[in-house]
C-alpha cells in the first residue's frame, strides 16, 4: 500500500511538482493503522493531505505523505450528521441542503475535503464551520487512539484551530449540528441585496459571486487567499486611519480585521508578476503559479510581505500551510 518516490503535482492546487519519500492512501481503519505503524517503524515525518488546495509544497517531502479518502461515515440524526473527512466538502454541503439541514450554504464552493474545514476554520460570506460542529473525532498518530475533541477544545479562531499547531491529529470524522429551518445570512454586502427564499437560491447566488471573483485553480493553479486579513489593536488603527482615511476594515471581538486586498492594492500590487507567478487581476488576496518549482510563488509572496510591511508596517500572515 505504501509506495515510494510519489509525484506530488497533481494532488496540490498549486501544481508544485515535489516528490514525497513514501505516500499511502488511506480508505479504511486498516490503512490508517498501516500508516501509523510505518511511522513508528521508520520514526519518520507524515503529512496528511486532503485535496491539496491549501498547502504549499516547498521542497521534496521526506517522509510519510498520507492521502484522506477515508469516506466510512455519512449518517443523519435528526438534525445532526456524522460524516467522514475524506468527503468532499462542497458536496456535503449539497447533501445538506438535499436534506433539509441547513446554515453551511454560505460555505458553498470552498474546494477540499470535510477534514480539512477545521484546520484553518474554513469560513466566507459571513459564517464559519466552527459554529456548526459539535464534536471531532480524531485518530492520534502520536498514541494510535481515537479521541474525541469537543467545539470548545478545539480553540477555533480566526482562521485558526488547535490542529494547526497539532499535526498528529488524524480528523476522521466531524459532527455536525445544523439547523431545520432556513434563515438566509445575507450580511455579506454583495448578498444584502437579495432575499433569499430557499438555501438552494442563496447557494446559486454564493456559487455565482465566487465564480466572479475568484480564480479556477484548475487553469490557475492557486489556493484562494494567500494571506490572512491581519488583525491589529484599536490604538493602532488610529494611526492608520491618520494615513489613509479610506482604510478598509471590520470589527473582529476586541481586535479590528484590516483587509489584506486592501494593503495589497495600495501598494499597487494588484497585478503584479515575479518570474512563474502573479498576483491576481481579479482578486489580489490570490496568488498564481505558472511554474512547476516553488521558487517564483515563494518569491512573489515575500516581495508583497515586504511591500506592505514597509508601508504600513503591518505583516501579513500566511493563511496555506507551507511545507
Ligand atoms: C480557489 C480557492 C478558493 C478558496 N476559498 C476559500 C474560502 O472561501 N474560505 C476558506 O476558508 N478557504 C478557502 N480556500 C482554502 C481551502 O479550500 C480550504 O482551506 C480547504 O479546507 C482545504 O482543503 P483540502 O482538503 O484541500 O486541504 P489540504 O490543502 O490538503 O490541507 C490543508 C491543511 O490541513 C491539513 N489536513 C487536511 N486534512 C486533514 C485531516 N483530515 N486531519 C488533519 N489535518 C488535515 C493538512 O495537513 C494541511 O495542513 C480556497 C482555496 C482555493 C484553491
Amino acid at each position: 500500500m505504501i509506495v515510494t518516490n510519489k509525484d506530488l503535482s497533481e494532488f496540490n492546487s498549486l501544481q508544485i511538482a515535489v516528490n514525497a519519500k513514501y505516500y499511502i492512501e488511506c480508505k479504511t481503519d486498516s490503512d490508517i493503522g498501516e500508516a501509523f505503524r510505518f511511522i513508528k517503524k521508520n520514526k519518520i515525518k507524515f503529512l496528511i493531505l486532503g485535496e491539496g488546495t491549501n498547502v504549499v509544497f516547498t521542497k521534496p517531502y521526506v517522509g510519510l505523505i498520507i492521502k484522506n479518502l477515508f469516506k466510512k461515515e455519512k449518517k443523519i440524526y435528526k438534525n445532526k450528521v456524522k460524516i467522514s473527512s475524506g468527503y468532499n466538502w462542497d458536496r456535503f454541503v449539497t447533501f445538506c441542503i438535499k436534506n433539509s439541514l441547513y446554515g453551511l450554504e454560505n460555505l458553498s464552493g470552498i474546494p477540499g475535503t470535510v477534514g480539512a474545514g477545521p484546520i484553518q476554520n474554513i469560513g466566507a460570506y459571513g459564517e464559519e464551520i466552527s459554529d456548526y460542529i459539535e464534536h471531532i473525532e480524531v485518530f492520534n498518530f502520536k498514541t494510535g487512539n481515537v479521541e474525541i475533541l469537543n467545539n470548545m477544545n478545539c480553540n477555533f479562531g480566526y482562521r485558526d484551530s488547535l490542529f494547526k499547531k497539532n499535526k498528529h491529529l488524524f480528523i476522521k470524522n466531524i459532527f455536525f449540528k445544523l439547523k431545520n429551518k432556513f434563515i438566509a445570512n445575507n450580511s455579506y454586502q454583495d448578498l444584502k441585496v437579495y432575499r433569499f427564499k430557499k438555501a438552494s437560491d442563496l447557494r446559486k447566488s454564493i456559487l455565482k459571486i465566487r465564480n466572479k471573483k475568484l480564480e479556477n485553480y484548475m487553469t490557475r493553479p492557486n489556493v484562494g487567499s494567500f494571506f490572512k486579513n491581519p488583525l491589529i489593536k484599536k490604538k493602532d488603527l488610529k494611526i492608520l486611519i491618520s494615513k489613509e482615511a479610506d482604510l478598509k476594515f471590520y470589527k473582529h471581538d476586541s481586535l479590528i480585521k484590516i483587509s489584506a486586498a486592501w494593503l495589497i492594492e495600495r501598494c499597487n500590487l494588484k497585478g503584479m508578476r515575479f518570474n512563474k507567478a502573479r498576483v491576481s487581476n481579479k482578486h489580489s488576496l490570490v496568488l498564481i503559479n505558472e511554474d512547476k518549482s516553488p521558487n517564483s510563488i515563494l518569491k512573489l509572496k515575500n516581495k508583497v510581505k515586504t511591500i506592505v510591511s514597509n508601508k504600513y508596517n503591518i505583516r501579513l500572515e500566511e493563511e496555506p500551510t507551507i511545507i
